[in-house]
Formats: structure tokens, C-alpha cells, sequence
């Protein structure tokens, strides 16, 4: 059999735990033996990103900008826990914020959907896509707790200027102490949000969602709406082309509008709304297993994975010599979404096909009722069959070659 041959390179980036097993079973199985692929390969496991002191995770997201599309297993975010179990130097940050701060770039989450595991929510038939602004507001506030008489006030200075001030609140009398706090966002986060959104949704054909609470938040969320609009209307010929549109609702609108549609749309939202409302929506699909998860950059760099982590509880049993049943199906979309991408910007379309007969291949096996525990759990098929992890592997790629 002749491999395709892709003809720029893929980052690949290397992880942890349960996800690191899976990761070389899907190159071994699904990938290598059909694509001739150069792949720059970046070992970001906790130990490796300790022994380069986290370099390797900035080489990998320069090397993301540099080509234009990676894949990335999931990884061991450390806390002291971890620092005793690897004996590192430090509790390293975690590689996702690196890789997002580096590559400037909005999450955006989006379930696999399945005929035979329904979503929790019966009126969604196609995904959902939420799209999370992961910068400032309540993320990168200032705090205070107020334990006597006194004025709390917002202050400005700008340079070279006199100070602008408002009071927030006076504490006094019986409402003398309680809590008080500062949040800022800046316009070009919020435009780089913005331009990530629309670039995702002219790129997967969506319509777009953008919610906030402007009519109580005058300036704060109004900002939002004003930079979202502005996006809006620079993109709107691009947009007309691919039949896409952008709504915007009030926050408590569009949560209540989102359990009553049939999906299929992309849900734009601030920081603390995406937040709440991907994990809403993930449980809402059914597994974490069919969660996937890309970083866009505002020009168009593209990070796959899945939105799980390493899966360490089915770790431990691994390493014991148990049997474990972990979904390889979010890790497996990270790689056809990746692949999927390289051929599309390439322009290669025999590459674009082969990850999407990965997925078709993924899709039927679970279709016809091969699946792992956390789908066992879920699914309409009556008897299924419950695969390990391994055999679940197995059986797509059977169904692929
Ligand atoms: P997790 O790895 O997502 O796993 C939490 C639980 O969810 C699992 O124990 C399992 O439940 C279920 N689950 C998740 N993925 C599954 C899959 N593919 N197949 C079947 N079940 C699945 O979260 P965690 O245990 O909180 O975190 C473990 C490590 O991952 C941590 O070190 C954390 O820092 C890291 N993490 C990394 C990323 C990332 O790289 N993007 C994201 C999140 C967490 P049952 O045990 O009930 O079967
Ligand atoms: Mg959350």
C-alpha cells in the first residue's frame, strides 16, 4: 500500500499517563502506516518539561505558529503532589496556558456526536461548539475583604494625567464590612477573541453565538458587544459567502435558547460564561471521551487535542497490570483534526479524506456497537460490546484498513 504523503510538517507534542499509551498506539495503529507525514515531535511529559525546565513546551508552541497546525496529548499539570511523585524542580505552569498565551489563542470545545449515544439534552442533534475567552475578568481580578467602615473606589491614573475616580461602594453602619473587587479586560484580547471566533466559524461553515449581560454592564460587557460587532461587519462578505451569521442575545437568553435548539451553531462566550457552560454542555453531550478541543490562533494556527486530561485513575490500573477501558475517541479526532487541517491549508485534499475515513472508520465501530465503559454506560445499542482500551483501538483500525 502507498502512503499519502502530507506535504507540510505536524507538531506533535507528547504527553502523560493513560493518554501517552493511547497516543503511541494511535500513531502506530491508525496513523503511520497510511500517511508519510514529517512530524516535530516535542516530549511535553512532566518529566521531560522539567529536565528543559519548560523550554520544550515554548519550543512546541513556536513551532505550532511556525507550521501552522499541532496535536497535543494530554499532560500532567503539576501541583506538589506531583512535584513529590516526579521529584521535580518546581510546579511547573500548565502547558496549555503556555501554549494559549504563546499562540494567542481562543479554546474552542466541541463534542463527537454519535446516533447511538444520546445527548443528555434530547432536543441537541448536531454539536455544539463553545468557544471560551480565556483572558482577565474574574480570572486576573484584585480582591478585597472590607472588615470595617470605609469607601472603596475605582481609581485610573493615566500617565501624566489626574487620577479618575469612582466610588463603588461607601461600607457603613450595619453594612459596614463585606468584599470588594477589581477586574479589567484589554481590547486586544478581546479583538483577538473575536477574530479566532470568526475564523473558526468561516472555517467550519457555523453560525456564531455572542453573549453577554450588557444591559446591566454598560461599559464593561458593552465593550464586548461593540468589538464582536465590529468583527462582525469587517467579515460580513466572508460570511455571506460561506452562509454563516452572527447573533448576539443576552447572556440569560442564550442559556435559555441553548437547551431548546438543535446545535450545530458555534456559542461564543466570556471567560466565566464559557467556563460554566462548556462543562454544562459537555455533560450535556454525555462523555468526556468525545470532547475535543482546538486552540486557534487570530491568524489562523490551529492546536488539536482532546479536552480530557491524562486519565490518571486508569492509569494506576494500567501500570498494576489491570485491564482499562479509557475512550482513545477525543485523542484520536485531535489527530484527524490536525490532519484534517494540514490537508485543507495545503490544499491536499487526499490527505483531508483519509482523516475524515479515520473518523468514519472511529463512528462505525462505535456505531455498530464496540465501545468502551463510559459509552457502555450511555448508548441506545442494546448488549454492546464492551472493548478495552486496546481492543477498541483495534477494532477501528480493522475497520480502516
Ligand atoms: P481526567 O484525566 O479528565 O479524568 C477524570 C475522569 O474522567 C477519569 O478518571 C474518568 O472517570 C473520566 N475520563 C476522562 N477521560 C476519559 C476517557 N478518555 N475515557 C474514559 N473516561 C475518561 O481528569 P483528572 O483525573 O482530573 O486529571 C488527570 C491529570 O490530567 C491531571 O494531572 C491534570 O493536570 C491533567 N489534565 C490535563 C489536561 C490537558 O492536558 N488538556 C486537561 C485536564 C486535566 P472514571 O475514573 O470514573 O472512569
Ligand atoms: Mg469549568
Amino acid at each position: 500500500m502507498t502512503k499519502i504523503k502530507v506535504k507540510t510538517p505536524i507538531v506533535e507534542m507528547d504527553g502523560d499517563e493513560m493518554t501517552r499509551v493511547i497516543w503511541a498506539r494511535i500513531k502506530e495503529q491508525l496513523i503511520l502506516p497510511h500517511l508519510n507525514v514529517d512530524l516535530k515531535y516535542f516530549d511535553l511529559s512532566v518529566t521531560h518539561r522539567d529536565q528543559t525546565d519548560d523550554q520544550v513546551t515554548v519550543d512546541a508552541a513556536n513551532a505550532c505558529l511556525e507550521y501552522g497546525v499541532g496535536v497535543k496529548c494530554a499532560t500532567i499539570t503539576p501541583n506538589e503532589d506531583r512535584v513529590t511523585e516526579f521529584s521535580l524542580k518546581k510546579q511547573w505552569a500548565s502547558p496549555n496556558g503556555t501554549i494559549r498565551s504563546i499562540m494567542d489563542g481562543t479554546v474552542f470545545r466541541k463534542p463527537i456526536t454519535l446516533s447511538n449515544i444520546p445527548p443528555r439534552v434530547r432536543m441537541w442533534k448536531k454539536p455544539i461548539v463553545v468557544a471560551r475567552h480565556a483572558f482577565g475578568d474574574i480570572y486576573r481580578d484584585q480582591e478585597m475583604v472590607i472588615s470595617g467602615p470605609g469607601k472603596v473606589e475605582l481609581v485610573y491614573t493615566p500617565e501624566g494625567g489626574d487620577p479618575q475616580r469612582l466610588l463603588i461602594n461607601n461600607f457603613k453602619g450595619s453594612s459596614s464590612t463585606g468584599v470588594a473587587m477589581g477586574m479589567f479586560n484589554t481590547d486586544k484580547s478581546i479583538g483577538s477573541f473575536a477574530k479566532s471566533v470568526f475564523t473558526y466559524a468561516l472555517g467550519e461553515k457555523l453560525n456564531i453565538w455572542f453573549n453577554t449581560k450588557d444591559t446591566i454592564s454598560k461599559k464593561y460587557h458593552t465593550r464586548f458587544r461593540e468589538i464582536f460587532q465590529a468583527e462582525a461587519d469587517a467579515r460580513k462578505s466572508d460570511m455571506d459567502k460561506a452562509g454563516i451569521n452572527y447573533g448576539y442575545y443576552l447572556i440569560d437568553d442564550a442559556v435559555a435558547q441553548v437547551l431548546k435548539c438543535e446545535g450545530g451553531h458555534l456559542w461564543a462566550c466570556m471567560n466565566y460564561d464559557g467556563d460554566v457552560m462548556s462543562d454544562m454542555v459537555a455533560e450535556g453531550f454525555g462523555s468526556l471521551g468525545l470532547m475535543t478541543s482546538v486552540l486557534v490562533s487570530p491568524d489562523g494556527k490551529y492546536e488539536y487535542e482532546a479536552a480530557h486530561g491524562t486519565v490518571t485513575r486508569h492509569f494506576r490500573r494500567h501500570q498494576k497490570g489491570e485491564e482499562t477501558s479509557t475512550n482513545s475517541v477525543a485523542s484520536i479526532f485531535a489527530w484527524t483534526g490536525a490532519i484534517g487541517r494540514r490537508g485543507q491549508l495545503d490544499k491536499t485534499p487526499e490527505v483531508t479524506s483519509f482523516a475524515q475515513r479515520v473518523e468514519v472508520a472511529v463512528i462505525d465501530t462505535i456505531e455498530s456497537g464496540t465501545m468502551t465503559g463510559d459509552l457502555t454506560r450511555l448508548t441506545t445499542t442494546p448488549n454492546p460490546t464492551h472493548a478495552n482500551t486496546f481492543s477498541f483501538m483495534d477494532a477501528v483500525a480493522a475497520k480502516l484498513n
